[in-house]
């Protein structure tokens, strides 16, 4: 008699622990309608088409706003460092993961945002954890933006202090807040430009209830840096302010075209972060290929100011050529252009039928987005042709007359 074949490791096996796993089946359900559209393979570079399944399809979705991530110069940078420091740093920038490189790119960074100092993180998201966390101490209580990032909502989560909530871009209902608390120390945080729908904060009158409280302010420009100000310095340079806001973050993700975070402030309180946040200090250093990427694509943005023209020039073209089509675009005041669709299951398969017809946009469900709200993320690169735009608001209008969003015009 033959044994019988093993068989398959039953799911009590494994420990109630991971129950929640086994029970989670919102994203299979979503597969099973065929419009899933969430980590679509992508085989070829960030530019404003991409290969999916050996098909070209324009590229809406990315965050390379300058379109540098696959230009030659920031490309050459890149391997020139690895030639010369090898792959990876092998170790924290508190201990041996220090390079001439980040000196260099802080340097650059401090200077390029007005400030004091900066210092290099990994990532960006390591930066609002590690920075936020170690800033907010007991008895201080931290002020966000309901629509902060993630990041920030993280970051003051894992930090000692109280966390409170303001209404989005509503600087009266912080300083009402900021009145009544009666803490220690009191710190807010907002994005300069808020990362799902392309608004921007209003910042002076947030630096005013700011002032009146004696509360220091934070600002992640991600999405600012490289877009807005006159000379592409972010969204405090836009309106003015980068000597009076206490402190910048920025991440190398988007328009610096590599991988790695920043923040920039007074020397003092850097030094302070570089000795205390827990994400820098027990974490590798942002490698040489991507802290060589970065410091080429400041070079760039600063001796091309023609490539920012583009990106706004291509920005108001589709923004226009949605609005006319009826579209809803909220407040965007930037190159992240939402279109708002409200239910779940039309913006999923909006997403899918433009994949289908050759457009790349990202689905933005909640939590990412207040429910009820759920949004089709455009957003725009400088290298994006008009022929392109025009193509993908074609498909736009398309897919729009057939979930109903965009309406026949009646003559
Ligand atoms: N802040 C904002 C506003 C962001 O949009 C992001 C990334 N999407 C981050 C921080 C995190 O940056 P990184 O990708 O470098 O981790």
């Amino acid at each position: 008699m033959s044994k019988p074949a093993p068989a398959a490791i039953p799911i009590e096996s494994t420990s109630p622990f991971f129950d929640k796993c086994y029970r989670y089946d919102v994203a299979e359900r979503v597969r099973q309608t065929g419009m899933y559209s969430f980590f679509r393979v992508i085989e070829s570079a960030q530019d404003p088409e991409v290969s999916i399944g050996g098909r070209r399809l324009i590229m809406l979705g990315s965050n390379n706003y300058l379109g540098l991530t696959n230009d030659p110069r920031v490309k050459e940078a890149a391997i020139e460092a690895i030639r010369r420091y090898g792959s990876g740093c092998a170790g924290s920038r508190f201990l041996n993961g220090t390079l001439d490189l980040h000196v260099l790119l802080e340097e650059r960074l401090a200077e390029f945002t007005r400030q004091d100092a900066a210092v290099t993180f990994a990532t960006g998201f390591q930066v609002n954890l590690g920075a936020i966390s170690c800033l907010v101490g007991k008895g201080d209580t931290v002020y966000l933006d309901k629509q902060d990032h993630a990041c920030i909502i993280d970051g003051a989560r894992l930090s000692f202090g109280e966390v409170r909530k303001f209404r989005h871009n509503d600087p009266s209902d912080l300083a009402r807040q900021m009145r009544q608390d009666g803490s220690r120390g009191r710190f807010i945080v907002v994005d300069g430009v808020f990362s799902m729908e392309g608004d921007i904060a209003p910042l002076p009158e947030i630096l005013a209830a700011a002032r009146e409280s004696a509360a220091g302010l934070m600002v992640d420009d991600a999405h600012g840096i490289g877009v807005l100000g006159p000379t592409g310095r972010g969204t405090c340079e836009h309106f003015g302010v980068e000597e009076e806001v206490d402190l910048i973050m920025g991440t190398f993700s988007k328009s610096l075209a590599s991988v790695g975070g920043f923040i920039a402030g007074d020397a003092t309180i850097i030094d302070y972060i570089k000795h205390k946040a827990r994400t820098m200090i027990f974490s590798a250093a942002p490698p040489p290929a991507s802290v060589a990427a970065a410091l080429e694509t400041l070079d760039i943005i600063e001796r091309e100011p023609e490539r920012r023209a583009r990106l706004w020039q291509n920005t108001l073209f589709f923004r226009e050529g949605l609005k006319s089509l009826g579209l809803d675009t909220g407040n965007s005041q930037t190159p992240v252009v939402p279109i708002v669709v409200g239910e779940d299951a039309v913006a999923l398969e909006m997403v899918q039928r433009l994949h289908e017809a050759g457009v790349f946009v990202n689905c933005v469900l909640s939590p990412a987005t207040p429910p009820g709200r759920a949004l089709i993320r455009t957003s725009l690169m400088a290298t994006h042709t008009r022929e392109q735009l025009a193509r993908a608001l074609e498909a736009i209008e398309k897919v729009g007359r057939h979930v109903g969003l965009v309406r026949a015009v009646e003559v």
